[in-house]
């Protein structure tokens, strides 16, 4: 094969070639048309774009290898869209601007889109080179980023026959990913009664400064939900027989993510405030003791506020921090193969009052269908016994973990070979396009990798050249064994 000097100057043509093509998810017909004629002037004949833009292609082997089996190998065109404050850039018409120092590319002032345009660019570089394979299918999907619709509304044909999957969309070039999580958005929602005050006093109650950050990535690293924190707190006030309602709560940014904050306006009497401060104070102790080296900066606050004309009534109240309070928050189970691996785990992700209904966002996340349809049916029961309504959005499917792959040991030989390093399997918590394939195909054998990119989905996003020319020479030594 050339040398990476040279696969570096391919990959830098093939990033000039999508960089203008302006690609945000859901508007990517510009992108998806410029990659059919990519393809066909790599000398592929049968390309197929389907109704939701996604390509597939089909690659006939190559000498020798037509009795290998059928491999994909697949990308997703879509990015995601982001510039630096006060940067004039609109990402349906403004070019990304490459910027290249040393090993490493990013765009200027933009995010660069190596997500996934390394991927796409390694295997079209493939094709360019003429490596040795068995029949090829390349799939590019679109809006991954914002729905994974483009993977989702695939025709399954695609699926079925496919022996191998190789997905080129992670994010280290050291790790091969063997494994997902599904997921399923729920909310639960209640009508508030509201009641005219009849206490005489109010305060809002803060819990703030909590960690937070991603609910599939680390909802195992032992931290607190600043939603289920404030519930706590106020469950424990209502254990010392203090007596009062709630008229507004509020928390979180997104059902993914674990809330940092949250907030509650608690109307009680002037009489029982030092009461509440210090069931407070012994619920932080207890807190900080449970916690220690994590949410060691977590706060509460507590404001004097004007008394509002309604409240929830007493049982709204109630039963609305029942169930902030009996819903587990966090992992349920580890993975038992795999160390560090969550197997099912769930986050009220946030919560919201408005004119006449509390509601909020409940995210679990599992690594196989079974166990998150297991904890999907029971979650009405919480919501029936507690008064509120509950509603399920579709489920994503996990792609569970092959203990026996084939696939894997190959990527594992290849790259020692090209790297002299070994390779880390992982696989993760959070949702992959491959979810989807394995629902359609789960006796597919199927792998993710990518080289080592950085600070995806912002506007400093980059990638290291020389691991995008590695990956391409791991894929090609993994290819020509695959017969
Ligand atoms: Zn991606």
């Amino acid at each position: 094969m050339v040398q990476d000097k040279e696969l570096i100057e391919l990959v830098m043509e093939e990033f000039k070639g999508f960089a203008k093509h302006p690609r945000p998810s859901h508007h990517e017909k510009a992108i998806s048309d410029y990659l059919v004629n990519r393809l066909q002037a790599l000398g592929v004949t049968e390309v197929v774009q389907d109704e939701a833009y996604n390509i597939i292609a089909e690659v006939p082997a190559t000498t020798g290898y037509e009795k290998a089996p059928l491999t994909i190998l697949q990308g997703h065109m879509d990015m995601v869209c982001v510039a630096k404050p006060g940067y004039p850039f609109d990402p349906l018409t403004s070019e990304i601007k490459l910027i290249r120092e040393g090993n490493i590319l990013r765009a200027d002032r933009t995010s660069l889109g190596a997500d996934d345009g390394a991927g796409l660019a390694s295997i079209l570089i493939l094709l360019k080179l003429g490596v040795d394979h068995g029949p090829l299918r390349i799939i590019f999907t679109t809006d991954e980023e914002t729905g994974m619709t483009g993977a989702a509304r695939l025709n399954p044909k695609y699926i079925y026959d496919a022996q191998n999957i190789i997905n080129c969309d992670s994010e280290n070039l050291d790790v091969i990913c063997t494994g997902s999580a599904g997921s399923c958005h729920t909310h639960f929602t209640r009508h508030i009664q509201w009641e005219n005050t009849i206490h005489d006093y109010a305060v809002c109650i803060k819990t703030h400064e909590f960690i937070g950050g991603h609910s599939g990535e680390t909802i195992s690293h032992g931290k607190s939900n600043a939603i289920q924190a404030l519930a706590e707190t106020l469950l424990a006030i209502r254990k010392k027989g203090i007596d009062y309602r709630l008229a507004a709560i509020d928390g979180g940014d997104a059902a993914n993510a674990i809330p940092a904050n949250s907030s509650a306006v608690v109307v009680c009497n002037k009489k029982d405030i030092d009461a509440i401060n210090s069931t407070i104070t012994s619920v932080k102790e207890a807190f900080y003791r449970i916690y220690k080296g994590i949410e060691d900066k977590a706060k509460w606050d507590v404001e004097e506020v004007a008394v509002p004309v309604h409240t929830f009534s007493l049982k709204d109240t109630e039963m609305l921090i029942n169930l902030l309070c009996i819903l587990h928050c966090g992992t349920f189970v580890m993975n038992q193969s795999l160390p560090r691996l969550p197997e099912l785990s769930s986050n009220i992700g946030t919560i919201k009052t408005t004119d006449d209904i509390v509601t909020f966002e409940y995210f679990p996340r599992a690594g196989a269908d079974d166990r998150l349809s297991n904890l999907l049916q029971k979650l009405p029961l919480f919501a029936e016994l507690t008064g509120f309504s509950y509603e399920q959005g579709k489920q994503e499917p996990a792609w569970t973990v092959n203990a026996v792959s084939r696939l894997a040991p190959l990527y594992e030989k290849a790259f020692e070979k090209v790297t002299g390093r070994k390779v880390r399997k992982e696989a993760v918590h959070g949702g992959l396009e491959t979810g989807h394939f394995y629902h359609l195909n789960s006796s597919a054998d199927i792998i993710s990798i990518g080289p080592n990119t950085h600070d995806i989905h912002s506007a400093d996003e980059s990638v290291e050249l020389d691991s995008i020319a590695t990956m391409i020479r791991v894929l090609a030594e993994t290819l020509a064994n695959i017969r």
